[in-house]
């Protein structure tokens, strides 16, 4: 399985288009893996994790074809990860689009795709798959383990989503806007050898943050999260660890964030960055 990094940044990218803090600001000068668009990731070519505001440059610059997209899973409402705008120019009339598509996601995503595009999923050629946390989902030959994550502290009402994505016997975990997981996804997780973990790490390296864990995730918090990972038996001390899913507000400029993950041997995602699962 090979998935890619199509962005890695959290709600306002890098550098945040108003913002003129110091790591905006740096971000801006640098470019290259400094600059990070809305997280979002691409599995085979044929499957996403979450289609937010930067759907429409994240196809051109890296060449992706969305007419083989079969399945989008997403993880949550939030607008950085889901922007039902896009969805609606599936609808003839608007595009030649050939196939269906199937949604995966929670009530709250089926909710805001239907009332922000005004449309029926059927007119945007759209099969919605809702889903819970603990269920199991084979589509084909891909696997869909959804795991409750303790991100939307403020609308008690939405169950965020990580996933563990398995094909050809291969697992990745994919945990962005997480917080620290409730005790029933940390059992669920002994279940899985994974052969790969991207983790959040939103609030990133700035001394205010970095312990942070209710919602997100700061760097410190990070480290833990693959240390609990590791203590379950999900991953071992080889299996591949990335940090993706990052604010500027974390102070995450490329090279500090590698500086301070090196030592644990954790690798920083970056825009366009490849991983063979
Ligand atoms: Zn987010
Ligand atoms: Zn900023
Ligand atoms: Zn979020």
């Amino acid at each position: 399985m090979i998935v890619k990094i199509l962005g890695s940044a959290a709600a306002e990218a890098v550098p945040a288009l108003w913002c003129e803090c110091a790591t905006c600001r740096v971000a801006r000068k640098n470019g290259g893996k400094d600059i990070r668009r809305r997280t979002s990731y691409l599995i085979d070519d044929d499957s996403m994790v979450d289609f937010g505001p930067d759907a429409f440059c994240q196809m051109i610059d890296f060449r992706i074809d969305l007419s083989r997209i079969k399945r989008i899973l997403f993880t949550h409402s939030h607008s950085d990860h889901l922007n039902p705008v896009d969805m609606q120019w599936r609808q003839q009339g608007f595009s030649v689009v050939s196939s269906n598509i199937k949604i995966f996601g929670n009530n709250l995503v089926m909710e805001k795709i239907e009332t922000l595009t005004k449309e029926s999923f059927a007119t945007m050629m759209i099969e919605p798959r809702r889903i819970r946390a603990g269920s199991k989902i084979v589509d084909d030959d891909i696997e869909i383990y959804p795991l409750e994550a303790a991100h939307c502290l403020k609308t008690k009402d939405e169950q965020a989503l990580n996933y563990v994505i398995g094909r050809n016997s291969r697992y990745i975990l994919i945990a962005n806007d997480t917080g620290w997981w409730p005790e029933k996804s940390w059992r669920r997780i002994r279940n899985f050898k994974l052969n790969a973990a991207v983790i959040e790490c939103t609030s990133g390296i700035n001394p205010l943050y970095i312990n942070g864990r209710k919602g997100h995730l700061g760097a410190n918090a990070s480290v833990e999260f693959r240390s609990k990972l590791r203590e379950l038996g999900a991953l071992t001390a080889e299996t591949p660890v990335y940090v993706n899913h990052f604010s500027h507000n974390g102070k995450v400029l490329h090279k500090d964030l590698c500086k301070f993950f090196k030592p644990h041997g954790i690798h920083v995602a970056y825009d366009g960055l490849t991983i063979t699962v």
